[in-house]
């Protein structure tokens, strides 16, 4: 070999070579963050999350009516101000609300889920106050859609029935358009009973809304692991 081809041959193997370290180095960024994305649907590209908290029912759509003749409207408002109010403090989310006020929001053209689809929210959390006939029947249960979303559930679920001190109901899966069709990790909480005497006593003190506030916020960085 002369010494020309010898330094073209070194020349193209220095070249390979940064080329290889380019691929290897950009394909493991790229890999992290997709597992991210995979596992819990989550887009950890972004430096702040968003955070919707859709408060039940609105207007003329009272939801549930409780013994006290209590509206559900009235009850997921409140402690959705207050699960607002304490969001609010944490740097890495930025919270939105469906509805501030008592304003109705119709459930024909799925607004509620179409807001946090078009804000491209990372999480979906639906507040309400569940109701039965019987007012014997009381408890906290959680509502997911999606299969990839059911550990999201699990997660909120798990913190919310440990501040009601209510009956686990469990998680379940139900076919509920807030949480079918809407993109991001969704979950509906139905915080307990507003048919059940005790339990909408429980429900309506102020103290107690502030503590269910406080866990669904623990679930929210618990599931997006931020401290
Ligand atoms: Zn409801």
């Amino acid at each position: 070999m002369n010494k020309r081809v010898k330094r073209r041959v070194r020349f193209i193997g220095i070249v390979s070579l940064l080329i290889l370290i380019f691929l290897t180095w950009n394909n493991n960024i790229q890999g992290d963050t997709n597992k991210q994305d995979d596992d819990k649907g989550l887009d950890t590209t972004e430096e702040t999350f968003k955070v919707v908290i859709d408060p039940g029912h609105g207007g003329k759509d009272v939801g549930a009516t409780g013994t006290s003749s209590l509206y559900e409207k009235d009850f997921t408002l409140s402690l959705s101000k207050k699960v607002n109010e304490i969001l609010e403090k944490e740097e890495k989310i930025e919270v939105y609300m469906t509805r501030e006020d008592d304003t109705f929001i119709s459930t024909e053209d799925k607004y509620r889920a179409k807001f946090a689809n078009e804000l491209d929210a990372d999480l979906y959390i639906s507040i309400h106050g569940n109701t039965f006939e019987s007012p014997n029947v009381s408890g906290t249960e959680s509502y997911y859609y999606h299969e990839k979303f059911k550990s999201f559930a699990e997660i909120m679920h798990k913190n919310v029935v440990s501040s009601t001190g209510f009956n686990d109901r469990g998680v379940r899966k139900k076919d509920l358009f807030v949480v079918r069709y809407t993109d991001m990790p969704s979950v509906l909480l139905e915080i307990g009973y507003l048919t059940n005497p005790q339990e909408e006593q429980i429900m309506l003190n102020d103290e107690f809304q502030y503590s269910v506030a406080e866990s669904i916020c623990d679930g929210v960085k618990e599931y997006l692991e931020i401290e």
